[in-house]
């Protein structure tokens, strides 16, 4: 249940954060349709997804596929259908559970998981492609997750061939310590790599509440925004 304070609450929210990714794109000379919202709802409850939804927000992103499998399957009971974002750090072990209700894949980053993805999309229950994107480790420290630069192109190659996986882009998170800037002036680079191998692969996912301006201004297309939507987390165990 969500109480009308809440609700209050997150329409707030997401005004502002609409407000301020619309001038963040006047800021950067681009038209405000060029960047799409996703609202990343981990940790909190699926009351507040349904509720996002409802208010028009029509993409949402998850980190764990533990929690985003039942906080989907609760909205789809409630006839919601937004269009979910899986961002996180992903084992194989869960591509067939991702698969099922995930639209986009944020973070392919290597060969194996794509390879079990569009494996896992070609058994779901849905008749539609997986959106992939290939995340970049931009430091090359790919404890966090992300392909090192050197493996972008292979790994844009091999998801182009995958029959039921869409190669659509790349996606970054701004190393720690680093300038947005220069983070995201290299994931642009990235993006050239793999427009070369498909022309159509245009999107970039950039940009989380820190950092998103900056990320608007270097050519994201898709900006994952969590406390700015939804306020502070609580500290995670
Ligand atoms: C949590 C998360 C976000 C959102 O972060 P905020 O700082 O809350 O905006 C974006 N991208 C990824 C990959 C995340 O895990």
């Amino acid at each position: 249940m969500t109480t009308d304070a809440r609700r209050t609450e997150l329409q707030d929210n997401l005004n502002r954060t609409r407000e301020a990714v619309a001038a963040a794109c006047a800021a950067a000379g681009r038209t405000p349709g060029s960047v799409r919202l996703i609202a990343v709802t981990k940790t909190f409850p699926a009351a507040d997804a349904a509720t996002l939804t409802e208010l028009g927000q029509a993409d949402l992103g998850e980190n764990r596929d533990q929690e985003a499998a039942p906080k989907a399957a609760e909205l789809a009971a409630l006839g919601l259908e937004p269009v979910w974002h899986f961002v996180g750090q992903l084992q194989r072990n869960k591509a067939r559970s991702v698969a099922e209700y995930a639209h986009w894949v944020h973070s392919v980053d290597r060969a194996r998981l794509a390879t079990a993805l569009d494996a896992a999309v070609a058994v779901s229950s849905h008749g539609r492609n997986l959106n992939a994107l290939i995340q970049v480790s931009l430091d090359g420290d790919t404890a966090r997750g992300g392909a090192t630069l050197a493996e972008v192109e292979a790994l844009a190659e091999h998801i182009a061939a995958a029959r039921f996986l869409d190669l659509k882009g790349v996606m970054a998170v701004a190393p720690l310590g680093w300038e947005p800037a220069k983070a995201f002036a290299l994931l642009n680079e990235c993006s050239e790599l793999v427009r070369r191998v498909d022309p159509a692969a245009v999107e970039i996912s950039a940009g989380m509440s820190g950092d998103f301006r900056e990320a608007v201004a270097c050519g994201a297309t898709m900006v994952r925004l969590g406390r700015n939507v939804l306020g502070e987390r609580e500290a995670m165990a």
